[in-house]
C-alpha cells in the first residue's frame, strides 16, 4: 500500500553530506522545505537543484517549498555569548544597543519600534518561552522588565508577546528578496511566516507572481492574530501550516490541540491543503528512535486529516535525517490502517463541474470495488478536490504539466504521473495509466479503475466526465 499522508522535510547541513539526500528521498520525502530563516540564498538554491537532480534520476516528483523568515522579532547578541538570568532579576530590552553589546542587565532587539507596542504588565517570552519576563516600564527606547522565569540566554533568540499583537509587518525587505529567489528556483510552494490577515497572503502572492512564480501559497498560522482572521487567511491561501512552534508561544501550548483539529478540518472543508508542523519527532534530532509521545503525535495528526506532517531540525540539523523519514513513514502507514473518516461534503452545494465530477468519482470509488482513481488534470484541481475526502483508494493525478505533478506531491492520497501533452485525455493516456499502475502493483487483470477527464484537454477546469474502466 502507498502511504497517503505526505512528508515535508527541511533541508540543511545534515542533509548535505554525499548520499544523504538520496536516502532521504528514497525513504519517502515528498516535499523538500528550504528554510530562509537560516543560511544563505546560494545555499538554498544549491539544495533545491540537488533535490531536483536526484528526484529526476530516480523517477520521483518531489515538491519544493520555500519558507520565508518573516518578521521574527529577536534579541540582539551579547558581548560574551550569553548570560544567565535569575528569577526576580531586572532586565532591560534596549532598542539602542547593537548586535554584540548585550550585558548581564540589557540586550538590543531587532524590532526598533518595539517600545510602541508594549505597555506595563505585558508578558514577554524569549527563546520559545524558556525565559519569561514581565514589562514594568516602557520609555522612549527601553523596556524595563522583571524576570519571572530565568535561565541561560544566548544571543539572537526569538521574542514574542503572550497574546500576540506586535505590529511587525508580515513581509520584510529580506522576504521581498527571498520571494524573487523562490520564483527563480520555480518553488512549488511559498510558505509565508507570521501572517496576520488574508491581505498578507494576497500581497505575498502578488509579489511572487510579479517575480514570475506560480507555486501555491501556504499561510503559516503562528500568530495570535491569525486565529481571529483564519477564515480570510484560508480563503486567500492555497494551504495553511499549523506552525505549532511560534503559535504555542503566542497563545499558550494548551490551546494547540484544539486549534490543530479545528483548522485541519476547516482547511479541508475549504478545499485547502494543510500541513502539521514542528517538534513532531523532536527527540530524533539526537535519538535513533522517536518517543511514544511523538509516535502518537504524528499518528493523531494523520487521524485528524492533515495532508502532510513536517520535519524541521530533525532532518535539517539532526543526527539521522534518513532514519527520521523512515520512522515517520512507518507511523503514518500504521495510523492510516485505521478507519479515518472526514468530510464528504454531503451538505455542500457544488460550484463547478470539476468539483461535482471529483465528488462523484469519490462516491463511486468508495462504494464500487475499484483499485485506483485516475484524474487527468491540467492544474491538479480535480485531484485536490478528490483528496479532500477520506478514502483508502489511491488517487493518481495524471498531467503533462511538470509544475502540476510536483504540486500534487503535497495532497493526501494523491500520486503524480507525468504524461505527454498530446496523449492527455486520450485512450493512449488511459493505457499508460494502466501500465504504470500495473507496474506499481496497484491494479491487476480484471480490476476496475475510475477515470475522470475533460473533452477539452489543455484547458484548466475542463474536467467534465467520469469513466469506469476494467483492466
Ligand atoms: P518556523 O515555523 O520553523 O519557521 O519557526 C514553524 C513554527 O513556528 O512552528
Ligand atoms: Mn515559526
Amino acid at each position: 500500500m502507498l502511504r497517503r499522508t505526505k512528508i515535508v522535510a527541511t533541508l540543511g547541513p545534515a542533509t548535505d553530506p554525499p548520499g544523504e539526500l538520496e536516502r532521504v528521498i528514497e525513504n519517502g520525502m515528498d516535499v523538500a522545505r528550504v528554510n530562509f530563516s537560516h543560511g544563505s540564498p546560494q545555499e538554498h538554491v544549491r539544495r533545491v537543484q540537488t533535490v531536483r537532480e536526484i528526484a529526476a534520476a530516480n523517477g520521483r516528483h518531489v515538491g519544493v517549498m520555500v519558507d520565508l523568515q518573516g518578521p521574527k522579532i529577536r534579541i540582539e547578541g551579547f558581548k560574551e555569548g550569553g548570560i544567565t538570568l535569575s528569577d526576580g532579576a531586572r532586565f532591560t530590552l534596549d532598542t539602542g544597543l547593537g548586535s554584540d553589546e548585550g550585558t548581564q542587565d540589557r540586550v538590543g532587539v531587532t524590532h526598533k519600534n518595539l517600545t510602541e507596542d508594549l505597555v506595563g504588565d505585558d508578558i514577554l517570552l524569549l527563546d520559545d518561552g524558556n525565559i519569561v519576563m514581565q514589562v514594568e516600564e516602557v520609555s522612549a527606547n527601553q523596556i524595563h522588565c522583571r524576570v519571572l522565569n530565568g535561565g541561560p540566554l544566548t544571543g539572537f533568540k526569538g521574542l514574542n508577546r503572550l497574546g500576540g499583537g506586535l505590529s511587525a509587518e508580515a513581509l520584510t525587505d529580506k522576504d521581498h528578496a527571498d520571494i524573487r529567489t523562490a520564483a527563480r528556483v520555480e518553488a512549488d510552494y511559498l510558505a509565508v511566516s507570521f501572517v496576520r490577515f488574508g491581505d498578507d497572503v494576497v500581497q505575498a502572492r502578488d509579489l511572487f507572481q510579479a517575480a514570475g512564480g506560480d507555486g501555491g501559497i501556504i499561510a503559516k498560522i503562528e500568530r495570535a492574530e491569525a486565529i481571529e482572521n483564519v477564515d480570510d487567511i484560508i480563503e486567500a491561501s492555497d494551504g495553511v501550516m499549523i506552525a505549532r512552534g511560534d503559535l504555542g508561544v503566542e497563545i499558550g501550548d494548551a490551546e494547540l490541540p484544539g486549534i490543530q483539529k479545528r483548522f485541519i478540518r476547516q482547511a479541508r472543508e475549504s478545499n485547502r491543503v494543510v500541513i502539521t508542523a514542528t517538534q513532531m519527532m523532536q527527540s530524533m534530532i539526537d535519538s535513533a528512535q522517536p518517543t511514544r509521545a511523538e509516535v502518537l503525535d504524528v499518528a493523531n495528526a494523520v487521524m485528524d486529516g492533515t495532508d502532510a506532517v513536517m520535519l524541521s531540525a530533525e532532518t535539517a540539523m539532526g543526527k539521522h535525517p534518513a532514519k527520521v523519514i523512515k520512522a515517520m513513514d512507518r507511523i503514518c502507514r500504521g495510523a492510516e490502517r485505521h478507519r479515518i473518516a472526514f468530510n464528504h461534503r454531503v451538505d455542500a452545494r457544488f460550484e463547478t463541474a470539476e468539483e461535482s465530477v471529483a465528488m462523484a468519482a469519490m462516491y463511486t470509488a468508495n462504494h464500487l470495488r475499484v483499485a485506483a482513481i485516475v484524474a487527468m488534470t491540467e492544474s491538479g484541481a480535480t485531484a485536490k478536490w478528490m483528496s479532500r475526502n477520506s478514502s483508502g483508494i489511491p488517487i493518481f493525478a495524471m498531467s503533462p504539466n511538470i509544475a502540476t505533478v510536483r504540486r500534487v506531491s503535497l495532497y493526501r492520497g494523491v500520486y503524480p504521473i507525468l504524461v505527454d501533452a498530446e496523449a492527455m485525455g486520450t485512450d493512449v493516456a488511459e493505457q499508460q495509466a494502466i501500465r504504470e499502475l500495473r507496474q506499481l502493483g496497484i491494479v491487476n487483470k480484471d480490476d476496475s479503475i475510475v477515470v475522470t477527464k475533460g473533452d477539452l484537454t489543455g484547458i484548466t477546469g475542463g474536467t467534465n466526465s467520469l469513466k469506469i474502466l476494467k483492466v
